[in-house]
């Protein structure tokens, strides 16, 4: 490989996941989040939950809160909600990915929290607009530990849960999904020429709601593991 190129200011930082089982971690390069993709979460933000083709929104790799970090309550928001969420890793990419083929690009899974301000998403929605400051905003994606899916397989069943100061909140199963990793993974490299160290935020079930300075968030998917952060 040639040198690096020298440059004009120092590089950002990269942003990283730790990874169970090993002190080595988990590069993060672009974060997809998808929408709508449980049919009760679909009908309490009403909409018809019928089988559309999945939608896409992303977060910057830099929105990542990592090893259990605090969850900053953003700027002009008064609404910020929870969305608890399974978080595929990707180790390969590609493009036009079958989805037969698609979990051998997976490195792993992890809990996520797709933060969200609620009153500037409506906005945006009402008036046609990008969703950004609603969903891509600082510290907007708390992420847990990599699980590789070496150890654990590739899970298509079990609880996904968030609960606050212990009341549970969410409740949903990864059976839920309206689009399964795989089918997700096929439809978005339809659309992205998917890269490693890419991650993708499944979807959340119903339940979300807002949070509040002081409050524990935890997270939990049955067969992953957990994220804990505090609203501060
Ligand atoms: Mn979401």
């Amino acid at each position: 490989m040639s040198n690096p190129p020298a440059l004009v200011i120092a590089p950002p930082a990269l942003h990283t996941l730790p990874v169970r089982g090993t002190t080595q971690r988990f590069p993060v390069n672009r974060i997809f989040c998808v929408g709508r993709n449980y049919a009760d979460h679909a009908r309490e933000m009403g909409h018809d939950p019928s089988r559309e083709p999945p939608f896409f929104f992303m977060k910057p790799a830099s929105t990542i809160v990592a090893d259990g970090g605090d969850f900053p309550y953003p700027t002009l928001s008064s609404d910020v909600h929870h969305e608890v969420e399974l978080v595929v890793a990707l180790s390969r990419g590609g493009r036009d990915i079958d989805a037969a083929a698609a979990l051998v690009h997976v490195y792993g899974y992890a809990v996520g929290l797709d933060m969200t301000r609620r009153d500037l998403q409506a906005e945006a929605k009402k008036m046609g607009r990008p969703w950004d400051t609603g969903k891509a905003f600082d510290a907007s994606a708390p992420c847990g530990e990599v699980v590789p899916a070496a150890a654990i397989g590739h899970p298509t069943s079990g609880a996904v849960v968030l609960e606050i100061d212990g009341q549970v909140k969410q409740r949903g199963d990864l059976s839920q999904l309206i689009w399964n990793v795989p089918e997700t993974i096929a439809y978005l490299s339809t659309l992205f020429t998917l890269e490693p160290g890419d991650l993708i935020f499944s979807g959340t079930p119903a339940g979300v709601g807002p949070v509040r300075r002081g409050q524990t968030l935890v997270g939990r998917v049955a067969g992953v593991g957990e994220l804990r952060t505090r609203v501060v």
